[in-house]
């Protein structure tokens, strides 16, 4: 039985690339590994497979009963109907270790870098794979999107050098790609505020309450300033129907390098005591905020407890 390799639900530049990289790596192993993705590209991502001629993976739903290699998650709220049921193989990642099980030994490779393209990039190195152009090209933009150009709290030394050695093999200038991915990612022109709030969206479990927190990245967050309204009531929406306790969107400014959240939630308080700021109405501005995992995650893991 052939087995699939794909990434989160509401899948990032990241998650769609690093499947297509390692379906590419695995089956050079020897391995029948082919790769999907838990829904269709986002635009950012569309940019960056048309920029290196490559294909969207497969769109999967129900992956019980199958081989699964999980790439850039390994959480089961993170996956596809069927993931518990599901025979998992491998994991590469750059999260924190989530709550996958398996039945037999997983090749696993998990390192806190910024990317999990980074790590690709290392198990190409690793096994004398040569990385194909195209490849080579997405994983570069996977890391620069996960990095927001080298920006991000969460970025390695490991990281920068993986950027610079993909880009010699693509042939490219990795910052003026990287940027003009960003104002791909960047452009929210007539996108409804519902898929904007779930462009970058992942639920969290904080002490037994659900926390559902997105992440829109913006050159400028002027350009948020006339659909605030929509995706304030979109955020009131998204906390009814999944039954969360607290509902944030991160509107992160990546020029100024600062985060304003907007803010649904049970209990406000949980903001001051996370971030030792007192929001204004229901939104605070988060100086030198660009990091869901590392900068805004971790103190409400402690806030809510
Ligand atoms: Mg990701
Ligand atoms: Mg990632
Ligand atoms: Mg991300």
């Amino acid at each position: 039985m052939s087995a699939i390799v794909f990434g989160h639900m509401n899948p990032d530049t990241d998650s769609t690339i690093s499947a297509l990289a390692a379906a590419d790596l695995y089956t050079k192993r020897g391995l029948a590994v082919s790769a999907a993705a838990q829904g269709a590209p986002t635009p950012d991502t569309q940019f960056v497979l048309d920029t290196f001629g490559l294909t969207a993976p497969a769109i999967i739903d129900d992956v019980a009963g199958k081989d699964v290699y999980l790439v850039d998650f390994s959480d089961l709220a993170q996956g596809p109907k069927g993931l518990a049921e599901a025979n998992v193989l491998g994991i590469v990642d750059h999260h924190k270790l989530g709550d996958v099980t398996t039945n037999s030994p997983l090749e696993a490779w998990i390192w806190p870098v910024g990317c999990t393209g980074t790590v690709l990039k290392a198990m190409y190195d690793f096994y004398g794979i040569e990385i194909p152009k195209a490849i080579a090209g997405g994983l570069m933009c996977a890391i620069l999107s996960d990095t927001v150009l080298f920006k991000s709290p969460t970025c390695t030394d490991a990281d920068k050098a993986a950027v610079k050695a993909l880009a010699a093999i693509a042939g490219v200038d990795y910052e003026k790609v990287g940027m003009d991915m960003l104002k791909v990612k960047s452009s929210i022109d007539g996108i409804p505020a519902k898929d904007l709030v779930f462009r970058d969206y992942k639920d969290f479990d904080m002490n037994g309450k659900k926390v559902g927190i997105g992440q829109v990245e913006l050159i400028d967050i002027a350009m948020a300033d006339g659909i605030k309204g929509d995706l304030r009531a979109e955020l009131a929406k998204v906390k009814a129907e999944r039954g969360c306790h607290s509902v944030f969107l991160l509107l992160t400014d990546i020029m100024k390098e600062g985060s304003e959240m907007l803010i649904n939630s049970d209990d406000i308080a949980v903001v001051e005591k996370a971030f030792g700021k007192k929001p204004e109405g229901d939104a605070v501005w988060l100086d030198g905020v660009l990091s869901r995992k590392k900068q805004v995650v971790p103190p409400f893991q402690t806030a809510f407890k």
